[in-house]
């Protein structure tokens, strides 16, 4: 079953993995091509944009994919949005694979915000030094606020307009809770900037700020479309491909 994996994330890879080694399943993987030294999946890998809704129809069509999992990045909010256009106008099955978002615990301080721009408004009256975890995209939000210091980490250097007072730190998760607790003490961070990712890879920072009682800031995900299947792990992913297989013989 020809089947076109939209990844970009870890369940992505995973996914590819198991697949790839079963008889009957021909999986090809697609990259944005955001990242300068991406972790490739197992498999055929294809790269970059294609062209919107509509470009990932003819995209579809040409390659005679049979079957679409939208394993990206919960904030990905675009590429879901058009897969699930051009799946629909084409009638192929469609699944979202979403891994569940983080919740809130005791001793937590969240605030929890609709966007980017709502959490730069937040963060402008929080405090002297912000810890922004945002990853690379989105950082430009931010730019306009000239008073607070800004430790940005991402995995690339950011595009475009940055804080004027800033320390890029560019590293890739998963992060330990040690590391997290010396990264907020040695920098003095009033305030911590995720996205509500989820997921193991880079909860930690959470962890560390609640035992210090850092205020976090975290941006709600985007929504998927209404009727959209959805699953939250990679083997639910998998069986739900795997009975697709079986009910079309
Ligand atoms: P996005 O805003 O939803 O998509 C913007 C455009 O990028 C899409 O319209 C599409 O271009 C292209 N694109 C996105 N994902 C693609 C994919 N897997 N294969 C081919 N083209 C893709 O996406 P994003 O937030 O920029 O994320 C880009 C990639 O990074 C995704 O694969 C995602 O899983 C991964 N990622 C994102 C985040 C995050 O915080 N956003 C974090 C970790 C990983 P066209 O319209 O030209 O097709």
């Amino acid at each position: 079953m020809k089947t076109l994996i939209l990844g970009g994330t870890r369940e992505a890879r995973e996914l590819a993995h198991i697949a790839s080694g079963e008889r009957g399943f021909d999986i090809v993987s697609s990259l944005a091509g955001r990242v300068r030294d991406p972790l490739l999946p197992e498999g055929a890998v294809r790269v970059g944009g294609f062209g919107g809704a509509e470009g990932l129809r003819k995209w579809l069509v040409a390659n005679a994919i049979e079957i679409v999992i939208d394993a990206t990045h919960p904030f990905a909010g675009t590429i879901s949005a058009n897969a699930a256009i051009a799946t629909t106008s084409l009638t192929l099955p469609l699944l979202h694979v979403r891994r569940p978002g983080w919740s809130e615990g005791p001793g937590d301080k969240w605030i929890r915000v609709p966007d980017l721009d709502a959490a730069a408004a937040t963060v402008a009256g929080m405090g002297d030094r912000v810890f922004l975890t945002i990853g690379r995209q989105g950082v430009g939000a931010f730019a306009g606020l000239t008073e607070p210091w800004f430790l940005i980490r991402a995995i690339d250097p950011p595009d475009g307009a940055l804080p004027p007072r800033h320390e890029l730190l560019l590293a890739r998760g998963p992060f330990a809770l040690a590391d997290e607790s010396r990264l907020l003490a040695l920098h003095r961070i009033d305030v911590l900037v995720t996205k509500g990712s989820g997921g193991d890879q880079t909860d930690a920072k959470l962890l560390a700020a609640r035992a210090v009682g850092i205020p976090v800031v975290v941006i709600e995900r985007p929504a998927l479309p209404a009727d959209a299947i959805v699953v939250e792990t990679v083997p639910e992913a998998w069986e739900w491909l795997r009975a697709r297989a079986r009910t079309r013989g």
